[in-house]
């Protein structure tokens, strides 16, 4: 094994031996796939983006209430000022992600497919575009839900995944104690690398993070979660580690979907979350590397969340990478920025296995948005499907050991119901493990996603 030194990228110099982490690597969850992992952005230095002339900024970048817009057509905004506050705890404020004119309040399109209210600000491109509005406050001694408070007014979000507001999904539900913060930095899906790069070059930032989010929480300890295929993100968190023992990196296998909550979970604590309950009820929080970044640098400094590293990649990009990229910019400008608009036929928000084809390039970057995928042909994601061949391979692949042949099977009839009484449906977290290896190419995750939004749907109108 050589030393880690010589596998770094970043000019960490480190005498730790790679050798003794792969030794401790941890046991993993049963099923998952290997699939191409594109992964040649993680080598690159992060990069700024410049500001687009207009940023379409939703009022709703997470999950829970959308924000209040509490600006008007005309007024001048400064970057980092409040332009929309929180509707409640379950909700997030939203920061001028740059300083300008509000040109108009109105719907622009989201990666829902639906259209979302936003503000749109027409940006002073002579501005130098510093930080303007900064709200730091004394933060000593503070923990629990008075912390978590002010964690809500920067406004930061889940990076990866469902976009929860992270003070909320900091506060353990009442009854709960959670021994353990999980940290996720595995980024298992093919092509993205934006965690890769963030543990890489501010794993300083993650600890700072992770001190904020124990205080929140309560967690004695946190535990960092990394793939063994990113050795100088390994070193870099390592050599950032507080002294006290209370902050561990643990090295995972390099396999999908490692880094699904569940997975994850069982793989660092080999504990399962109860069908129908949430982490917490196993004394569990998880966040990703991140949210956990972007925590450490924002809070200190009472500043608003107002831009995101994202990755972008695929074999329609001329300049793949990972961009800091403000809070607000349509995707036609982040296309055309690395050399991509013209050939994009297929752009993908996230990673190829769970992200969501979007409709539209006057789609926005959120907060949620880690990745930016453009391939040139659709043919390169679409495929002609033939009948089951009953092979299995799509069982053998399921991490939660469902059975997406039978699924697929009464998906195809529209058999809705007994799909989720009598094989689980529920329980599919979508991560495309049986879609990727069916040599039919049947689109299962596709199947189960409809599946799931007829019934919710349904439940909704009765
Ligand atoms: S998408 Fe659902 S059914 Fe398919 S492998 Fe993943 S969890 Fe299993
Ligand atoms: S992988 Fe495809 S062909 Fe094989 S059993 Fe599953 S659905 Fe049928």
């Amino acid at each position: 094994m050589r030393p880690i030194s010589e596998n770094l990228n970043c000019g960490l110099q480190s005498s730790i031996d790679m050798s003794s982490f792969f030794k401790k690597r941890v046991a993993t969850f049963e099923h998952g796939i290997h699939p191409d992992y594109h992964k040649e952005t993680g080598s690159l230095p992060i990069q700024r983006l410049p500001f687009a002339p207009k940023l379409y900024v939703p009022l709703s970048q997470h999950v829970g209430k959308p924000a209040i817009a509490i600006v008007r057509v005309g007024q001048e905004v400064l970057r980092g000022e409040v332009i929309a506050k929180a509707d409640g705890m379950f909700s997030l404020p939203i920061h001028a992600p740059a300083t300008g004119i509000v040109e108009a309040i109105l719907p622009v399109p989201s990666d829902s497919g639906a259209m979302e209210m936003a503000i749109i600000i027409r940006v002073y491109q002579a501005d130098g575009q510093e930080i303007r509005v900064r709200n730091p406050q004394n933060l000593d001694g503070l923990t629990g839900v008075a912390l978590a408070m002010i964690m809500q007014q920067i406004g930061v979000a889940g990076k990866g995944g469902a976009v929860f507001p992270t003070h909320a999904k900091l506060i353990p539900p009442n009854g709960c104690v959670i021994d353990t913060l999980i940290v996720n930095g595995s980024e298992c899906e093919p092509f993205l690398t934006c965690d890769h790069r963030i543990m890489v070059e501010r794993a300083q930032h993650i600890m700072t993070g992770i001190d904020f989010a124990r205080r929140v929480c309560g967690a004695p300890r946190a535990i960092i979660g990394v793939e063994d295929n990113k050795p100088d993100a390994i070193a870099a968190l390592t050599a950032a580690l507080p002294g006290d023992g209370s902050v561990t990196v643990k090295v995972v296998e390099t396999k999908y979907p490692q880094g699904a909550a569940e997975t994850l979970t069982y793989t660092l604590l080999g504990r399962e979350v109860p069908v129908g309950k949430r982490s917490s009820s196993i004394g569990v929080v998880m966040n990703n590397v991140m949210t956990m970044a972007y925590v450490g640098k924002l809070l200190p400094l009472g500043e608003g969340m107002t831009e995101r590293v994202v990755t972008v990649a695929g074999p329609a990009v001329d300049r793949p990478g990972n961009y800091i990229v403000p809070l607000g910019t349509p995707l036609h400008f982040l296309l055309d920025s690395v050399g991509a608009k013209s050939r994009a036929k297929e752009v993908i928000l996230g990673g190829p296995m769970m992200g969501i084809a979007i409709a539209s390039l006057d789609t926005p970057v959120t907060k949620g948005v880690c990745g930016v995928l453009a391939f040139g042909k659709k043919d390169d994601t679409e495929q002609r499907t033939y009948p089951c061949i009953h092979c299995g391979k799509c069982v053998k692949a399921c991490p939660k050991k469902l059975n997406p042949t039978q699924m697929g099977m009464l998906a195809a009839k529209r058999e809705y119901e007994l799909m989720a009484d009598q094989f689980f449906l529920a329980e599919c977290f979508e991560c495309g493990c049986c879609s990727y290896v069916c040599p039919s190419h049947i689109p299962l995750v596709q199947q189960f996603r409809v599946a799931k939004s007829f019934l919710k749907d349904r439940k909704t109108a009765a």
